[in-house]
Parts: C-alpha cells; sequence; structure tokens
C-alpha cells in the first residue's frame, strides 16, 4: 500500500475504551533460563484483570513470580505464551511511561540528592523545563505531606518519610496506573498503617488503579478491591477474591475474617510447595 500522508506516529496514544481495563493478564506463562541451562517455570496460565480506577493485590509466597508480573505489566518483559495489555494496549507494542509509576521495595533514593531532586528525577528524562519539574515535585511531595521536607537529604529522613519521597516520586508523573512491588513492607507496623491510609486518600483522590504486590494477607485485605492470590512457583491463580467491605478496614470484624481466610489459603499453598 502506498500512500502520500504522512504515517501515523505510532506512540500516539489513543484512549481507551470506557469499561477497558488498566491491565489485563491473558493466560500469561513465563520461564526464564537459569544459570545451569535449564529453563525454570516461573509462571503458568495467569489470567486476571485489574479493573480501571481499582486497587488489585497480588499475594504468594516468594518466588511465586510476583515481580515477574509487575515487569510484564511494565512492558520490561514479554511473556512467552499468553498477552500482557496494559490501558487497552498490548505491551509488545510501546508502553506509555508517562502513564505508569513504579515503586519498589527498596525507596532507591539518591543518597546526594535532597528530597525534592530525588522526586524530579522522575521528570528529568523529559523534555519539561526544570522550574516546571520542580513545580510538580513541590506538588508531589505536598501531596504526600512533606512539603517542609523538599531541602532534607534522605539520611535526614525517617523510614516513612524515605517511603513518602518514593511515593511522591512514583505520582510525580500524574501515572493513571501504578505498579507497587511490596513497598512498604521494610516499615514498622504502624508505620506501614500510616502509609496504607495515605495511598487510599491518594488512590481515591486521583483515581488511579494499581497493582500492588504483597506476601501480607493483612495488608492486601486493607487495600484491594481485588485480592489475587497466587500458587508457589510455578506461579498460577489459585483463587481471586473481589473485596466489599468498606474503609477503613482495619480492625473490623469483616476484615479480620478475610484475613484469617487468606492465611489459611496462603499456608496451604506453602504446604502444597514442600
Ligand atoms: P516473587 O516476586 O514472587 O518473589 P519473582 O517474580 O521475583 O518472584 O521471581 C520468580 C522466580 O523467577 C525466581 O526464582 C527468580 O529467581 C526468577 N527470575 C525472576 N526474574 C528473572 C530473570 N530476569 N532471569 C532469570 N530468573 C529470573
Ligand atoms: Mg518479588
Amino acid at each position: 500500500m502506498t500512500s502520500l500522508n504522512a504515517p501515523e506516529p505510532a506512540l500516539r496514544v489513543r484512549p481507551a475504551p470506557a469499561g477497558t481495563p488498566a491491565i489485563s493478564f491473558i493466560d500469561v506463562s513465563k520461564r526464564f533460563p537459569t544459570a545451569e541451562g535449564r529453563m525454570l517455570e516461573v509462571l503458568r496460565g495467569v489470567s486476571f484483570d485489574l479493573p480501571s480506577t481499582k486497587i488489585v493485590a497480588i499475594v504468594g509466597p516468594s518466588g511465586a513470580g510476583k515481580s515477574t508480573l509487575l515487569n510484564l505489566a511494565a512492558g520490561l518483559i514479554l511473556p512467552d505464551q499468553g498477552e500482557v495489555r496494559i490501558l487497552g494496549r498490548n505491551t509488545a507494542g510501546a508502553v506509555d511511561w508517562g502513564r505508569v509509576g513504579y515503586m519498589f521495595q527498596d525507596d532507591r533514593l539518591l543518597p546526594w540528592r535532597v528530597a525534592l531532586a530525588n522526586v524530579t528525577l522522575a521528570l528529568e528524562a523529559g523534555a519539561m523545563p526544570a522550574a516546571e519539574r520542580r513545580r510538580r515535585a513541590h506538588d508531589a511531595l505536598a501531596l504526600v505531606g512533606l512539603a517542609e521536607f523538599a531541602k532534607a537529604y534522605p539520611h535526614q529522613l525517617s523510614g516513612g518519610m524515605r517511603s513518602r519521597v518514593a511515593l511522591a516520586r512514583s505520582l510525580v508523573g500524574e501515572p493513571d496506573l501504578l505498579l507497587m512491588d511490596e513497598p512498604f513492607s521494610r516499615l514498622d507496623a504502624q508505620t506501614r498503617a500510616t502509609m496504607h491510609r495515605e495511598l487510599l486518600r491518594i488512590h481515591e483522590m486521583r483515581r488511579l488503579s494499581i497493582l500492588f504486590v504483597t506476601h501480607d494477607a493483612e495488608e492486601a485485605v486493607v487495600l484491594a478491591d481485588r485480592i489475587v492470590v497466587m500458587s508457589a512457583r510455578p506461579g498460577q491463580v489459585r483463587a481471586t477474591l473481589d473485596v466489599t467491605l468498606s474503609h477503613p478496614r482495619p480492625g473490623t470484624e469483616g476484615a479480620a475474617a478475610l484475613v484469617g481466610r487468606l492465611r489459611a489459603m496462603l499456608e496451604e499453598t506453602e504446604e502444597t510447595k514442600r
């Protein structure tokens, strides 16, 4: 086919039709080569959706392929079989990074940069003028309650505050989708509970879609609209639970019952591994 018109830019973003899930995993399998030259089967036939503007928690034992699922959602790796769709587009095409935020288990703050400069970092790949980057970073720090600590270095901040800086950095690009890999697992219980309230507040305000990996049943129940329970490796979906309990959930009977149920399922998963 010949055309005299300029080709359509490949990266032009079309809004996904209403009702399109933020993420769809469709029968996804993934294997990795081991150092001994064998293939390690990490995920087998995984299917689930993250509905738009909802929070989905993935729970499962260590090695179940939870981080691999996030890497697939980010388009950092591709499935061997099946398909991963993000905001309606197959990740085999270009992923629109501007719409995706990522928060990791370790906060990955640069020790030689103040909090503000750690947040602007997330915007430095683009063409945004420096003054605009700083303005947005200030807004993101204010959003997580750290406006007063913009000039503090990471070593001057508590664990909870560092976690807030990392959260601000993942939000500063105003993503539609947030991928979170056990982001609060290193915090003490009280600080973690505070971060859960913060995350729920920001989620409510920004209408984000969030995929949240955890190995903690309670964290999943406190946060998620849907919980995907993974089996031990090769990771398969053992159950998908929709959670309709109202917020705030900590300390409620409904939450305690669901945590108990989830823990029992996870223990069974551990036992089948032995
Ligand atoms: P989880 O987050 O549930 O603990 P991961 O997704 O990190 O599990 O890893 C699942 C398995 O896949 C682990 O055994 C890990 O060593 C292996 N794995 C993950 N990524 C790679 C990779 N890029 N190359 C080889 N092996 C990998
Ligand atoms: Mg992991």
